[in-house]
């Protein structure tokens, strides 16, 4: 394999960031390889649905001789099959008569509520409370880990097109989490002693310049909580703007990670990567080692999506780079049933042939990662994959997270169904009326 990491810096255009919305698109030399029926496409489903993009991505990225079918192509920009056939023309007809932009947004209203904005639960269930107080910017699913919302990390250096946070990005009233307050944070983690890992999330928490980060971060470190051992970042910015790890704010950036590291806790980076093509650049290996060198562990995650990375080769790939590159395969996730899930998903059947079609062709340091999971209500659940007992085929499974901690490592059966998605479309096996969790 080539070694890439020694090379001329960054010229100052590459590295200067410019994102590309609805509103500019059009600007990108590159569109013209679009067709006008593509570019009318991109029009109609991003007033649905977020879309950006940046010059990183787009230059570095894309392979634009393989558009429309290039899988860095289609997770930024938006497909037509992503909006149903019937949604599409509704929007597609308001644009094209010129319509005003309350007369569209309203219309777009109402199909994104039609899409299942907030999948499993997690407004209903997952919002803790702090002496009866409400505390939407964290949710707090399993016992160990708090997820944390803050306020001015919701939203990313490019937006993926199957997104599952998407009703964050398209300013749907009362469905943002986000919390100003680390404050809030610091006091919940104090009544909360079996919280060992804080995860921050978005969006993308590395949208925000480093100071602003640190002065959240500083304020847990300050606090000394005895059972913390972990701050962990869940970011695209390695995929999406490795240049976030370099230059001035990037070299903070790793002064905080040591800071971290010097407090005596564990730093992860949870990076997503969906495909290969994001571990190849220079720019993503030199990132990626700034990080290493602060202690600090990449640990990386994908969900499976169809006309992206439904490929056992491409997961084999990105899994190989990724270890030689010293992140950790972490997670493949099932696409959840939200947004343009219809475009996207993979039956679970076909989700753990893609797996294991991947996994028997790397060594056990690959062999970290789990899945293909689905995070559901009950837990967080893993396809062990097609089985047969007694002579009857089922789909053995595993809950991997729990809701409740007693289900964890659970196995369970479901009947066989090539077709089904999710697990709610299963049936238990063997004739059980119940899966175990829904007692
Ligand atoms: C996946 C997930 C976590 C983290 O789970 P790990 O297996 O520890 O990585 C935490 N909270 C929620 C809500 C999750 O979905
Ligand atoms: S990086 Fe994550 S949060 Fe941001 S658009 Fe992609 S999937 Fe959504």
């Amino acid at each position: 394999m080539v070694q890439l990491l020694t090379r001329p810096a960054a010229t100052t255009a590459a590295n200067q960031y410019r994102a590309y919305t609805r509103h500019n698109f059009r600007d990108l030399p590159q569109v013209s390889r679009l067709s006008p029926a593509q570019v009318h496409a991109i029009d109609v489903v991003s007033q649905v649905l977020p879309f950006k993009t940046n010059n990183y991505v787009v230059d570095e990225l894309i392979n634009w001789d393989e558009i429309p079918d290039d899988p860095m192509f289609v997770l930024n920009f938006p497909q037509e099959g992503m909006l149903r056939p019937a949604d599409f023309s509704r929007i597609a007809a308001l644009v094209d008569s010129s319509q005003g932009p309350d007369v569209i947004r309203a219309a777009a209203d109402e199909i994104r509520l039609s899409l299942n904005p907030h999948p499993a639960g997690q407004i209903e269930h997952n919002v803790p409370e702090l002496d009866g107080l409400r505390l939407p910017g964290i949710q707090h699913k399993y016992p160990e880990t708090v997820l944390f919302f803050p306020g001015s990390g919701q939203t990313c250096h490019a937006y993926c097109t199957f997104c599952f946070r998407w009703p964050q990005f398209v300013g749907m009233d009362g469905l943002q989490f986000a919390m100003k307050e680390v404050g809030l944070l610091i006091a919940y983690l104090r009544q909360h002693p079996e919280v060992t890992n804080v995860l921050f999330t978005g969006g993308d928490p590395l949208v925000m310049k480093t100071s602003r980060l640190a002065s959240y971060v500083d304020a847990i470190l300050d606090a000394k909580l005895p059972n913390l051992t972990t701050i962990r970042f869940g970011t695209k910015a390695l995929g999406y703007w490795p240049y976030r790890f370099l230059g001035e704010d990037g070299d903070e950036l790793l002064r905080l990670f040591r800071r971290i590291r010097g407090s005596g806790l564990h730093v992860a980076v949870m990076a997503h990567f969906n495909h290969p093509r994001e571990l190849s650049t220079p720019t993503v290996r030199e990132a990626m080692e700034r990080v290493r060198e602060t202690g600090a562990q990449i640990r990386a995650q994908s969900p499976l999506m169809r006309h992206i990375n439904d490929d056992s080769d491409v997961w084999r790939d990105m899994w190989r780079e990724e270890v030689r590159l010293g992140a950790i395969p972490y997670y493949m996730f099932v696409a959840r049933d939200t947004g343009a899930k219809h475009y996207f998903d993979v039956p679970l059947v076909r989700a753990w042939e893609i797996f294991q079609g991947a996994y028997q062709n790397v060594s056990g340091l690959a062999r970290t990662v789990r899945g293909p999971s689905m995070s559901c209500d009950p837990g967080k659940v893993a396809v062990l994959g097609p089985t047969e007992i007694h002579g009857k085929s089922a789909l053995s499974l595993l809950m991997l997270q729990g809701r409740n901690p007693d289900w964890v490592m659970r196995p369970f059966f479901a009947e066989y169904d090539e077709a089904a998605t999710w697990l709610d479309e299963l049936r238990p096996a063997f004739g059980e009326e119940k899966f175990f969790f829904e007692d």
